[in-house]
């Protein structure tokens, strides 16, 4: 069997009477282009009597036989029809293109490249017939992707936008509290120098916005409008009381709650009831302290100081106090209700002991 190959080139396309044209594959007539246009691959087979008129009625002898070569060199590199199959987004379509490039192709079909999308091979590159052109459509990526994920063009991706805020707002700055030590005052006492006040800041916050949630919050810039003022407190360190003309050392300085008693003897006018006990010591009403002392009052100097009732807790007995506006006192004598910060101070009369009431006094523990 022999076999030819038959070009036929558009110039020598003529009408249907002269030339019979056979297909090469099954595909080939589905884009049926006008004869003028193109040209067919086709086998004809000289066993085929139906076909051997045309074959015969081409080459036999005819001048434009010995040109055929070279038309058809010439057609083949400058016309020659291509099958391409374009694979977009997965989508696979066929096309038949006398364009020479990818480029020409992509034009020629109305594919659009958007900024981004990418096309294999080339858009420069030369097609060939059976290519498959591949095109890679870009993806948005928005914020709601993980970065981890792969891409598809289906992916539903958000182009979500994040708006950024600046907001600006004042907060009050702590004062800072500062102890000092003064030697002016006395050990024991606390005294507030200077108030504390707050200073006041200015501070930008950017705050990133997604979908009106809040996704972060930077603080990117702070500025003092006022600054705090320290709280000062003074702690005394005296341990000195000067007193007539003499330095006496002292251990503490205590507020005491001060009430004021009398011996309950006959003579102080304190009343008696009828099984013999006085009102201010019951039965321990026999001029005696509780440490041993006569129960006489004093008149509150150095060497005649006042006797006074105390919780031996706070003040040991027989210790040397001075009350502040009362004068030195020695702690003698003890009492049911004298316990903590009390004390209680001897009159010899009944009536000076209600006189002096109750009253709140600064009480130094000397040193002994
Ligand atoms: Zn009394």
């Amino acid at each position: 069997m022999y076999r030819f190959i038959v070009f036929i080139m558009p110039f020598l396309d003529l009408p249907g009477t002269l030339l019979k044209v056979y297909k090469m594959g099954p595909e080939s007539l589905d884009y049926t282009l006008s004869f003028f246009s193109a040209y067919f691959m086709e086998e004809v087979t000289m066993e085929d009597s139906s076909r051997a008129p045309l074959w015969g009625r081409i080459g036999g002898g005819s001048p434009i036989f010995c040109i055929l070569p070279f038309l058809l060199v010439f057609s083949i590199s400058l016309h020659s029809l291509k099958v391409v199959d374009v694979e977009d987004a997965g989508e696979r379509k066929r096309y038949y293109t006398y364009s020479r490039t990818v480029e020409g192709l992509l034009q020629a079909a109305g594919i659009e490249l958007q900024c981004g999308d990418g096309v294999e091979p080339d858009r420069g590159q030369l097609i060939n017939c059976g290519d498959v052109i591949s095109i890679q459509r870009s993806v948005t990526v928005g914020c709601g992707n993980s970065p981890d994920e792969l891409l598809s063009p289906d992916m539903e991706t958000e182009a979500e936008s994040v708006n950024k805020e600046y907001v600006t707002e004042k907060e009050a700055i702590p004062y800072s509290t500062v102890k000092v030590n003064n030697p002016m005052l006395d050990r024991g006492t606390v005294r507030v120098k200077q108030e504390g006040e707050e200073g006041l800041r200015e501070k930008v916050t950017e705050v990133l916005v997604r979908e009106r949630k809040e996704i972060s919050r930077t603080v990117v810039s702070t500025q003092v409008i006022n600054p705090p003022q320290d709280r000062v407190v003074e702690y005394g360190t005296g341990n000195l009381l000067s007193r007539d003309g003499r330095t006496y050392q002292y251990e503490e300085v205590l507020t005491v709650n001060a009430t004021a008693y009398c011996p309950g003897t006959p003579g102080s006018g304190c009343p008696i009831d009828g099984r013999g006990a006085s009102r201010c010591t019951g039965f321990y009403n026999d001029g005696y302290t509780f440490s041993g002392a006569r129960a006489v009052a004093g008149d509150g100097s150095r060497n005649n100081p006042h006797i006074i009732a105390v919780d031996p807790a706070v003040i040991p007995l027989q210790s040397l106090v001075y009350i502040e506006g009362f004068g030195f006192a020695r702690a003698e004598d003890t009492g049911g209700a004298i316990k903590g910060l009390k004390i209680d101070v001897l009159f010899d009369r009944h009536a000076d002991a209600l006189d002096f009431g109750r009253r709140q006094v600064k009480l130094y523990l000397l040193e002994q």
